[in-house]
C-alpha cells in the first residue's frame, strides 16, 4: 500500500455530542483528502463509560467482571458507528468496526485485558477500497469469543496496537488539550505545553495519574518505537509529540508534576514486628486480586510495628476484606483506612544527574503547612502522599518552585 497511514484517536470528549461528532468527521475527512489513508480509533462518547460504570453499582455492589465487559463495550461501538454515519454525510466512505471484528486477541482478564495479537486483515482489505476505517476502542476478544476491554483509558492502548500491526507512520491522540503540559491544566491554568517528551518520562508521569495518556499505551509505544503527537481536537495546533529522545542537550531536573486521588490508604496498626509478616499479608492481599502502590513499615521499638499501604480506591472493599482476615490471623491491632489521600509526584529525567531534588520538593510543602504522609521514589521522580483537601495547593506550590511556569 503506498499512501502513508494515519492513526488518529478521538477520545470521549472530542465525540462527546452530535455537533462534536461532526466536527470530528469534518477533521478525518481533510486528513483523508490530503491522500493519506486513515484508520480511527474513537472513545464512547463523553462520560459513557462513567455512566454505564456507575448503571452496574445501581444494580450489583461488585458486579461480575465478565458482564461488566459485555457493559462498557457497548459505549465505543456506539460512537465508532455514529462518526462512520457522520464521514458519510460527508461524502466519503467509512466503514466501522468492533475491537473483536478488527482482529484484536487479548488474554481472559475481564476489564483489564492485555491484547495477545492483532490480525491486520480486516482493516487492510477496507482500507484497499479506499475506505476510512473507524475501529471502537478499548475492547477485544478472547480467543474463546469473549469480549474484555483493555482497563480505563484503553482506547489509547487500541491506537497505538493498531498503529504497530499497520505499520502506521503516526499515531495521532486527538484530546480536549493542546498536549502535554507541565501539570494538570485544569489545577494550574499556567501550566505549559511542553514540545516534545521522552517515553520515559510520559510513561513516569501517565502511572502518577497524568491522565491525559494511558500508561499501558505509553510502555507499548516505546517497546515499538512508535512516536505519539498528542493535540488537540479543537484547534489546529501542533501538540507535544512523545519520542524515544527528545532534541534537548540537557534533561530537566523536574519537567512535570502528576496528581492522583485515585487512591485510599490502609493501616494495620500493632503488627508483630517478626519475620515473615510482610510476606502473609501482602500474599493474603495479593490473592485477593489486589495490587498495592506505596508501602511504609516503620521501625518497631515495642516488638510491634504499623504498616501502611496504598491500592485503588475502587479496590478499597475487597482489599479491606482481605487486611481484616489476615489482621485477626496475625493477632495485629486495628485496621484503618483513609479515602481522603492524594499522591503528588515531581517527574524528571535529569533527576538522576541533579541533587537535591527530593529536599527541595519537602522544602516547598513543608513552607506551604502540607503534611507529607508517605514517600516513594523511583530514578526519575519522587512522590508525597498528602490529605486530599491540600492537592491543588501542593501541585501549584511545587510547579511554581521547580519553576515550570517560565
Ligand atoms: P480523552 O477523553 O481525550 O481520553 P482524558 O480526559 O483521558 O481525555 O485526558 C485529558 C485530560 O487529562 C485533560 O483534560 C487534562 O485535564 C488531564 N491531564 C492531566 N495531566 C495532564 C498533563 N500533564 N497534560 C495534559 N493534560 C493533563
Ligand atoms: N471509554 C473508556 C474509558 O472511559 C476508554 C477510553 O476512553 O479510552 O475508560
Ligand atoms: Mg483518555
Amino acid at each position: 500500500m503506498s499512501k502513508p497511514i494515519i492513526v488518529q484517536k478521538f477520545g470521549g470528549s472530542s465525540v462527546a455530542n452530535v455537533e462534536r461528532i461532526k466536527a470530528v468527521a469534518q477533521r478525518i475527512v481533510e486528513t483523508k483528502t490530503k491522500k493519506n489513508n486513515i484508520v480511527v480509533v474513537v472513545s464512547a462518547l463523553g462520560d459513557t463509560t462513567d455512566d454505564l460504570v456507575q448503571l452496574a453499582q445501581n444494580i450489583s455492589e461488585h458486579p461480575p467482571e465478565r458482564e461488566m465487559d459485555m457493559l462498557m463495550a457497548t459505549g465505543e461501538q456506539i460512537s465508532c458507528a455514529l462518526v462512520a454515519m457522520a464521514i458519510k454525510e460527508l461524502g466519503q466512505d467509512a466503514i466501522s468496526f468492533t475491537g473483536s471484528q478488527v482482529g484484536i486477541v487479548t488474554d481472559n482478564t475481564h476489564t483489564k485485558a492485555k491484547i495477545e495479537k492483532i490480525s491486520a486483515r480486516t482493516i487492510r482489505k477496507a482500507l484497499r477500497q479506499n475506505k476510512i476505517v473507524i475501529v471502537a476502542g478499548f475492547q477485544g476478544m478472547t480467543k474463546n469469543n469473549e469480549i474484555t476491554t483493555l482497563g480505563r483509558g484503553g482506547s489509547d492502548l487500541t491506537a497505538v496496537a493498531l498503529a504497530i500491526a499497520i505499520k502506521a507512520q503516526v499515531c495521532e491522540i486527538f484530546t480536549d488539550v493542546e498536549g502535554i503540559y507541565t501539570t494538570d491544566p485544569r489545577i494550574v491554568p499556567e501550566a505549559k505545553k511542553i514540545k516534545e517528551i521522552t517515553f520515559d518520562e510520559m510513561l513516569e508521569m501517565a502511572s502518577l495519574g497524568a491522565q491525559v495518556m494511558q500508561p499501558r499505551s505509553i510502555e507499548v509505544a516505546r517497546r515499538f518505537n512508535i512516536p505519539i503527537h498528542v493535540r488537540s481536537s479543537f484547534s489546529k495546533e501542533e501538540g507535544t509529540m512523545i519520542i524515544k529522545n527528545t532534541q534537548k542537550l540537557e534533561d530537566l531536573a523536574v519537567s512535570g508534576i502528576t496528581c492522583n486521588k485515585a487512591e485510599a490508604k490502609i493501616t494495620i496498626c500493632n503488627v508483630p514486628d517478626k519475620p515473615g509478616v510482610a510476606a502473609d499479608i501482602f500474599t493474603e492481599i495479593s490473592d485477593a486480586g489486589v495490587m498495592v502502590d506505596t508501602i511504609v513499615q516503620n521501625v518497631g521499638h515495642t516488638r510491634q510495628t504499623d504498616i501502611s499501604f496504598t491500592v485503588l480506591k475502587t479496590d478499597l472493599a475487597k482489599a479491606l476484606k482481605a487486611t481484616a482476615v489476615i489482621a485477626a490471623k496475625l493477632k495485629a491491632g486495628e485496621v484503618l483506612h483513609d479515602k481522603n489521600i492524594a499522591r503528588i509526584s515531581i517527574v524528571g529525567s535529569g533527576m538522576r544527574s541533579h541533587r537535591g531534588v527530593a529536599a527541595k520538593m519537602f522544602q516547598t510543602l513543608a513552607e506551604h503547612k502540607v503534611n507529607i504522609e508517605m514517600i516513594t521514589t523511583s530514578d526519575i521522580s519522587v512522590s508525597c502522599i498528602i490529605g486530599q483537601t491540600q492537592a491543588e495547593k501542593a501541585v501549584k506550590a511545587l510547579h511554581k518552585a521547580f519553576s515550570l511556569e517560565e
